[in-house]
């Protein structure tokens, strides 16, 4: 199958109206933003996340950022949640990240079955009904949409994040429910 273009409006209002609130609305507990070092960002988060504070790159990086392992990621403030995390919500929501925009609709649970029942049990936005494949499908529209997906040529980013390719391939697939082969097809 070739990789449809992104230009393709027709197809884009489509999915816009397909409606990933079937599958996943956020209940704005703020557990996904607690806990150290899950936000790794790849260079566009951090130009965007700049412009956002009015900081250089370099003053972003310094005073909000950490690297590790070669990746690059948001550090934690004092009560153990993220730098960004206001206790009620995130405080620069118009520009988080990328693996922020993305969740739930992350690589495993879209590939995994086990992982989405895991990603079930810890957040409840995710709807507990909501079936494996309809979810990959909703999810991989969804990020197409917004143009959310594994940055190509960046050796440091997200693990979280699928590439394109890979997301046409889900948000266009006839042939569910789920065959099983797509955790190996992931490169
Ligand atoms: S854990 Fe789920 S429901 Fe809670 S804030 Fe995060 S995405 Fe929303
Ligand atoms: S950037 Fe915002 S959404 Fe992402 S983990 Fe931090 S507080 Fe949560």
């Amino acid at each position: 199958m070739n990789t449809p273009e992104i230009s393709d409006s027709g197809r884009y209002a489509l999915w816009e109206d397909a409606d990933s609130a079937a599958v996943f609305v956020c209940r704005r507990c703020g557990d996904c933003c607690n806990g150290q070092g899950g936000i790794v960002l790849c260079s566009k988060d951090s130009e965007r996340l700049a412009t956002h504070l009015g900081l250089s790159l370099f003053a972003f990086h310094a005073q909000y950022t950490e690297e590790v392992r070669g990746k690059r990621r948001l550090v934690c403030g004092g009560s153990g949640s993220c730098v960004f995390s206001s206790g009620c919500g995130c405080s620069v929501h118009e520009a988080k990240p990328d693996v922020c925009r993305a969740w739930p609709f992350f690589r495993g649970n879209l590939t995994d079955p086990s992982s989405l029942a895991m990603a079930k049990a810890g957040c409840p936005g995710i709807h507990a009904a909501a079936d494996f494949a309809g979810f990959a499908q909703a999810g991989a529209r969804y990020l197409l949409v917004r143009g959310i997906c594994l940055p190509p040529n960046e050796t440091a980013s997200p693990a979280a994040l699928l590439p394109e390719q890979f997301l046409w391939r889900i948000a266009e697939e006839d042939t569910l429910p789920y065959m099983g082969t797509r955790t190996e097809e992931v490169q």
